[in-house]
């Protein structure tokens, strides 16, 4: 603990001898100093606000000594929050992310402070507990009042009336009476303790040998990484709620990631009938008020359980003990705005830091996590079945040479055989197209105009709903024109390849009695609209369901027993080494929703111009492992993640020539090193985004050597960007 006191020094003036480094939210490599005044008391960890500039910005107090400050500059913490500190583990973990990513400490920082009101004590409520005074006459509601009283030694007012079944005036009159006296309550929990014996499940032989596998990791103290491998529907979520049921009796906290808030809902209703009570959620649809509750009540550690987004790994759990990475192979995981981090391998980070388990869940798990449990760095647990009688899709493919479809049209003919005999049987068809709207591109018949994103190298897409087109990366959108801007010539722009809306168009010419749910991020009603349709779905009350990767993932729908994959290739073309395997994953989770329950055979149908593909192959016969293993050797020869390092570095700049001319410099000023490999700089893959002009850079480097280190170098040996350029740093970027 540090105590601010003050001095005089020989000329008179008062001055503060004790000063420590704060972490600002700001970009810059080092805390700054700040001054302890008089009397206060701050610790490494302590959240304080400081005066920066003319603002007061939240800050915490770090670990180190302050660098030598002026002290008539030095300015003073002006207030301490009455708030736990972040944790030694925190702000290791917070230390390492930086160094890691090359992000600024307290940039990184200000993710776990991103609820300033919880920094604040919750207020207190009024209470009641019973004194030794007998109420002067007894009615039946006031004994009432009293046997209920009787079972805790405080109650809120209203509660009590509640529990008890009488009105307020009743519990008024006792308080009048001096029966109860008025006490403080503190602020009730953010969420219910969860009940670990509540709903057990009755796990299978394999799922319990799992389950007792993964509690096994939670048991023993320190650090372990645990892959747990099933295909879709063998029951991964129930079994490691054993591992996370272990955790809670051990009194530590769990924090369950899940890839997407979508798919949040049905793993909430999962857990409350797990263990009684939901978990705490934290994702960005959960209301501030509510955050701000979860973020404190997790700091004091009342909050044990947490499931959220990869944000939820900023939180300052006091004694985390098991994190839970579910769908881990998810790119949701990777955050790709100021600080670039993919949260599945900071979660590992953070789980090492701080000595505990982590469980890794996946049908269909990364090249890098196959590859660390391959060499046995990590635990590999697995689940080889689907739970009970429910068997596998049969799977295969529509070669889309030899059966195209009409003109215009995107379902092929065997496709649609499949999807009429599905809707006859009163069973349900899913139709997956990653690609919202509904056409990627519109063109001018007559003069070959193609309608551009002004501020971004794309085509605008055609959403028909809205009745716009829009711009997919910048958000740029026009209401869909009658004529072509270039030519002038009315009505014959043609839209080009499919969207989902256009699918369900479709459907909607092909089986007009069908009941027909389109399923994408652009549904008006947000979240809310999407939980309602996925409910409709699982209660059967959907033929035919159209949807983006949204419906890939997670969903339990037990009459669907059709996939049908439409443009399976779409993810392939773009040049991109991990293609292959997010091509694989995605179709194997988008199938897996076929078939969940026992009794029914069910399909899984895909339209592929490239049959051949190893990846189609895979797909077509269940093979995942020679899939994979071509994939790790593939990989491991061209020494590609994780059998190498890589790192990008995107220039972006008003002007062409301004990027293009910085990316060189950079270039230039890369340290001499025989091992590691600078490309570059070519155009990035979006070579224009948001009216900026990007280059990109990419560092190759082996395995073993100090990638950011060489970055550093790099970066420091660079003339700074001037004008409009900005540079920014991708370590282990997602596509290369
Ligand atoms: P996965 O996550 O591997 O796809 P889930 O955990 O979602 O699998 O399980 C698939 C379905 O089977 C879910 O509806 C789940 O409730 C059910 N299930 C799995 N195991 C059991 C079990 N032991 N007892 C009852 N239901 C189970
Ligand atoms: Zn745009």
């Amino acid at each position: 603990l540090t105590t601010g006191r003050s001095h005089l020094n020989q000329t008179g003036q008062l001055f503060a001898t004790t000063t420590v480094p704060v972490l600002v939210p700001l970009p810059g490599n080092r805390p700054y100093s700040y001054a302890v005044p008089d009397g206060m008391s701050v610790q490494p960890g302590s959240i304080v606000q400081v005066p920066l500039g003319p603002r007061q910005v939240a800050g915490v107090v770090w670990d180190g000594v302050t660098d030598d400050v002026d002290p008539r500059k030095l300015r003073s913490i002006t207030k301490v929050f009455d708030c736990p500190p972040l944790d030694h583990t925190m702000r290791r973990f917070i230390d390492w992310v930086a160094d890691y990513t090359l992000s600024p400490p307290g940039l990184v920082a200000r993710m776990a402070l991103r609820a300033p009101a919880a920094f604040d004590p919750e207020p207190w409520i009024d209470g009641i507990a019973l004194t030794d005074t007998t109420p002067s006459r007894l009615t039946e509601a006031r004994e009432r009042v009293l046997a209920t009283a009787a079972e805790a030694p405080t109650w809120a007012r209203l509660g009590l009336a509640h529990a008890a079944g009488v009105t307020p005036s009743v519990v008024d009159g006792l308080i009048k009476q001096g029966v109860f006296e008025r006490v403080r309550l503190p602020p009730p929990p953010a969420v219910a303790e969860p009940d670990t014996s509540y709903g057990r499940a009755n796990l299978n032989e394999d799922q319990r040998a799992a389950a007792n596998a993964l509690a096994a990791t939670v048991a023993v103290d320190g650090f372990t990484a645990t892959l747990l491998e099933g295909v879709t529907g063998s029951g991964k979520t129930e079994v490691y709620f054993e591992a996370v049921a272990a955790a809670l009796e051990k009194g530590r906290q769990v924090l369950i990631l899940l890839p997407e808030i979508a798919l949040t809902q049905s793993f909430i209703d999962r857990f409350h009938a797990r263990f009684g009570s939901p978990p705490a959620e934290w994702h960005s649809d959960v209301p501030p008020r509510q955050r701000e509750k979860v973020w404190r009540q997790i700091a004091e550690g009342r909050v044990r359980i947490v499931a959220g987004a990869r944000s939820a790994l900023f939180l300052p759990f006091n004694d985390l003990g098991l994190i839970i990475v579910d769908e881990e192979h998810d790119p949701a995981y990777k955050q790709e705005d100021r600080t670039f981090y993919h949260a599945r391998d900071m979660a590992v980070v953070r789980a090492s830091i701080g000595a505990f388990p982590i469980i890794l869940a996946s049908a269909t798990p990364s090249v890098e996590t196959r590859v660390n449990a391959a060499s046995g760095r990590y635990g590999h647990v697995r689940l080889t079945g689907r739970f009970a009688e429910a068997a596998m899709p049969d799977l295969s493919l529509i070669d889309m040479r030899s059966a195209p479809p009409a003109r215009g049209r995107f379902v092929s003919p065997v496709l649609a055989t499949a999807i009429a005999e599905t809707v006859a049987k009163g069973e349900q068809a899913l139709l997956f197209l990653n690609r919202r709207g509904y056409a990627p591109l519109t063109l001018c018949r007559v003069c070959g105009h193609r309608f551009q994103c002004l501020d971004c190298s794309t085509w605008l897409v055609d959403h028909r709903l809205r009745g716009q087109l829009q711009c997919h990366h910048c958000g740029f959108a026009v209401p869909r024109p009658e004529a072509c801007p270039e030519c002038g010539t009315l009505d014959h722009l043609v839209a080009c390849g499919p969207g989902v809306e256009r699918i369900a168009e479709e459907m909607l010419t092909d089986f007009p009695d069908a009941r027909t749910i389109l399923l994408s991020s652009d549904l008006p009603g947000g979240a809310r609209r999407l939980r309602r349709e996925l409910d409709a779905i699982a209660d059967g009350e959907a033929d035919i369901v159209i949807g983006t990767q949204l419906v890939a993932k997670g969903h339990h729908f037990p009459m669907m027993t059709l996939v049908g994959a439409i443009d399976a290739d779409l993810g392939l073309a773009n040049g991109d080494p991990r293609a292959a395997e997010r091509t694989f994953q995605l179709l194997h989770q988008v199938t897996g929703r076929a078939g969940r329950s026992g009794g029914r055979a069910s399909r899984g149908m895909i339209q592929t111009w490239q049959p051949e593909h190893p990846v189609m192959q895979a797909i077509a016969s269940g093979d995942a492992k020679r899939f994979y293993e071509r994939e790790v050797n593939e990989r491991e020869r061209t020494s590609l993640p994780p059998f190498g390092r890589l790192a990008s570095i995107i220039v972006s700049a008003n002007s062409r020539r301004e990027a293009e001319e910085y990316g060189r410099e950079l270039r230039r000023a890369a340290p001499q090193d025989a091992a590691i490999e600078v490309l570059g700089p070519a155009e990035a893959p979006l070579a224009l985004l948001r009216g900026r002009h990007r280059f990109r850079l990419l560092v190759h480097a082996p395995r073993k050597a100090h990638i950011q280190g060489f970055l550093r170098a790099l970066i420091a040996a660079a003339p700074r960007p001037r004008g409009s350029v900005q540079m920014q740093v991708d370590v282990d970027p997602q596509s290369f």
